[in-house]
């Protein structure tokens, strides 16, 4: 496994991966790796020949009062993960790297870009598709991984990929959960014990709108109640957002007939957390 900074020397490196017909598969990623991450990089191994890991916290998607300085790094551990992983290499560049003085290009998907995350978070997506384009012109990937933990993120990168006939396969793997549900995210560190046992409330709450919704009911106003409810429950929890939307434009959904994407974005304490399910 080789670790580059560089950009001028991957890409030199990539060339020659590629002219060998080598299949390459990219994890983006933002670091501080668990078993989600681990997920997305064996279903590269088992799909394709040659897997590039990019671990970068991206300044671009972070909004100027949210945790860029205290995102958690640490590159020893996402080294060995990845190395036991079989992982080819390892793209960590720093900031000025990617984004050197003069930088003036963004990439900016509309519409579904403006709703959950997009609506809380202004900017943040521009952040993240410009990252993604850039990373893919810089590692030249067959296929690209993403988690469904980020639903609309990947299905943001999805439409960018396809609006700009980038050529890259996109992948979306499913969400991998602690023991007691909680989606797996570099962010959990943040939680102290008992917002850990709080956080639990966001699985509980998608697991009692699927329940309902098994149970027959498809008006999107009585399941979001419910999620709502279950949340509410716990202490110094403050939803963001419940939302019932379609998986394509993400627009809201008022009866569900179709695939719908519930997702949810709740404080817990100072630390956000995100959630979905897809009901079908
Ligand atoms: P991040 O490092 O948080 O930016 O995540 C990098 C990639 O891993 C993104 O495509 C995420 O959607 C994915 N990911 C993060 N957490 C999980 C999880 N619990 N299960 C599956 N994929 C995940």
């Amino acid at each position: 496994m080789k670790v580059y900074k560089s950009i001028s020397s991957l890409i030199k490196k990539v060339r020659e991966v590629k002219k060998q017909g080598y299949k390459i598969g990219l994890v983006p990623t933002m670091g501080f790796l668990h078993k989600g991450h681990m997920s997305l990089i064996r279903k590269a191994r088992k799909d394709t020949d040659y897997i590039i890991v990019s671990i970068f916290v991206n300044p671009a998607q972070f909004g100027p009062k949210e945790d860029l300085k205290r995102y958690p790094v640490d590159l020893k551990r996402d080294f060995m993960l990845c190395e036991r992983e079989g992982v080819d290499i390892i793209f960590t560049p720093e900031a000025k790297e990617m984004y050197p003085n003069g930088y003036a290009t963004y990439v900016n998907v509309e519409k579904i870009t403006d709703t959950l995350c997009g609506a809380s978070r202004p900017g943040h997506f521009r952040g993240v598709s410009t990252v993604v384009a850039k990373l893919f012109n810089i590692t030249m990937p067959d296929i690209a991984y993403f988690g469904r933990k980020d639903a609309q993120q990947a299905i943001i990168i999805k439409r960018m990929t396809e609006d700009l006939n980038m050529g890259v396969k996109i992948k979306v793997m499913p969400i991998v959960r602690e023991k007691d549900g909680l989606a797996m995210s570099s962010r959990n560190v943040y939680l102290n014990r008992k917002e850990r046992c709080r956080s639990q409330s966001i699985c509980k709450s998608l697991k009692s709108a699927k329940e309902l919704f098994n149970s027959g009911e498809r008006e999107s106003k009585k399941i979001i109640n419910k999620i709502k409810r279950v949340i509410d429950n716990q202490p110094d929890t403050k939803i963001d957002y419940v939302a019932i939307v379609d998986t394509k434009d993400l627009k809201d959904i008022k009866r569900i007939s179709g695939e719908a994407l519930v997702a949810v974005a709740v404080w817990i304490g100072k630390t956000r957390l995100i959630d979905n399910i897809i009901l079908n």
